[in-house]
């Protein structure tokens, strides 16, 4: 079996989170349903996972709002913050937010909204100074991705927040690939009114994530137009019946990837160096780091091999490693994450993105030397 180095794109459910699921999965009772006892154990499990989702990113249980996953989750907060609020028609992202964050910002400028977008500089960190300069009155939303899912630069939430709350505007976070690889608690943040994230990044099962929606300072719901009408569910912000085995599933792997943070990061810094010495000794001063910076997360290796067409090149290798040229969501065209930091065109054509899995070991990357 090829080595897998795509951890970034979606990571192989873990044993104890599948064991969950399939005892979960004998509760067939609706969760919302009343009257009758069917819906105990299903409620119960509901209930339990949205406790240790909300303890691992320090909000309320309430203010946990499932999804499909991370996609719906922006689609949601974009599309449903904008049309409750269409007083102020701007909106503010960085250059290098996920498509799902992208793609709804552009699609609101067909409806006449306008959309900043924030540039980066050579390490992937957004320009603060011109963030602060560019929010004006007409400004509803400021969205920054919180960890970059191609070059892993975490951004400075902290100093972004308090920006945003002198501005008095509301902040959002893309925190999908931030989501146990950095602490996150939500209250110490003001303007951070929400996150997103997804169960599929952390070792758990696809198809469902959520939005967390903080109450304002009056503990008031924000209001939402949602994205599906329908029942009651998720208190009207997303309306159908919840996935009683994908939530237990969610709830697990989000306790477990938060309980080890530090552990793990420390982990694969030392995977990640293993892997790096393993490239360098195969293709020497062909490799190039595109993402050596200081405020990034471990595990995430951008790299550069010089003389390879990235495309060509992870097909020619996939029997023995599994990786990609950089996110899921957008691979046909180059990458713009690396063109925002700087790269050019023949640079960009020839980087790979290796994301490590914090269950692998340092004798898995013996087959760099099979390439
Ligand atoms: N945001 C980021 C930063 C991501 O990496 C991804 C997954 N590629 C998403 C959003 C979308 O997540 P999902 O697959 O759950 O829709």
């Amino acid at each position: 079996m090829p080595l897998y180095l795509d951890n970034a794109a979606t990571t192989k459910i873990r044993d104890e989170v599948l064991l969950k699921m399939i005892d979960s999965l004998k509760s067939f009772g609706n969760s919302e349903s009343k009257y009758y006892s069917f819906a105990e154990d299903a409620k119960k499990n509901i209930k339990d996972a949205r406790l240790k989702i909300s303890s691992s990113v320090g909000c309320e249980e309430d203010e946990v709002i499932f999804t499909s996953g991370a996609t719906e989750a922006n689609n949601l907060i974009i599309k449903g913050f904008t049309e409750a609020n269409p007083e102020r028609k701007k909106i503010i992202i960085s250059s290098i937010e996920h498509s799902s964050i992208l793609k709804t910002a552009e699609y609101l400028s067909t409806k006449g909204y306008e959309i900043i977008k924030i540039p980066v500089d050579s390490n992937g960190l957004v320009d603060l100074k011109l963030l602060e300069s560019t929010i004006d009155d007409k400004t509803l939303l400021v969205s920054i991705i919180w960890v970059n899912n191609e070059i892993g630069t975490i951004q400075n939430m902290k100093k972004i927040d308090e920006i945003c709350f002198l501005k008095g505007v509301m902040l959002h976070s893309d925190a999908t690939q931030a989501l146990g690889k950095i602490d996150i608690n939500l209250s110490q943040y003001k303007a951070l009114r929400s996150i997103t994230f997804t169960s599929h990044k952390i070792y758990g099962p696809k198809g469902i994530g959520a939005l967390i929606l903080r109450k304002d300072d009056n503990n008031i719901k924000i209001p939402l137009v949602p994205l599906f009408h329908g029942g009651e569910q998720e208190n009207g912000y997303r309306a159908g019946t919840l996935s009683n085995e994908l939530i237990v599933g969610f709830g697990e792997a989000c306790r477990l990837i938060t309980e080890d943070i530090n552990k793990n990061q420390e982990k694969l810094l030392v995977l990640e160096n293993k892997l790096k010495e393993k490239l360098i000794s195969k293709f020497g001063s062909k490799i190039i780091i595109n993402n050596d910076f200081k405020d990034r997360v471990y595990g995430l290796l951008n790299v550069q091999i010089k003389g390879f067409n990235n495309m060509l090149l992870l097909k020619n290798i996939s029997h023995v490693l599994a990786a990609s040229t950089g996110s899921a969501c957008g691979v046909s065209t180059p990458s713009r994450v690396l063109k925002a930091i700087g790269l050019d065109n023949l640079s960009i054509s020839q980087s790979i993105r290796l994301s490590i899995s914090q269950f692998s070991e340092i004798s898995d990357f013996d087959v760099i030397d099979d390439l």
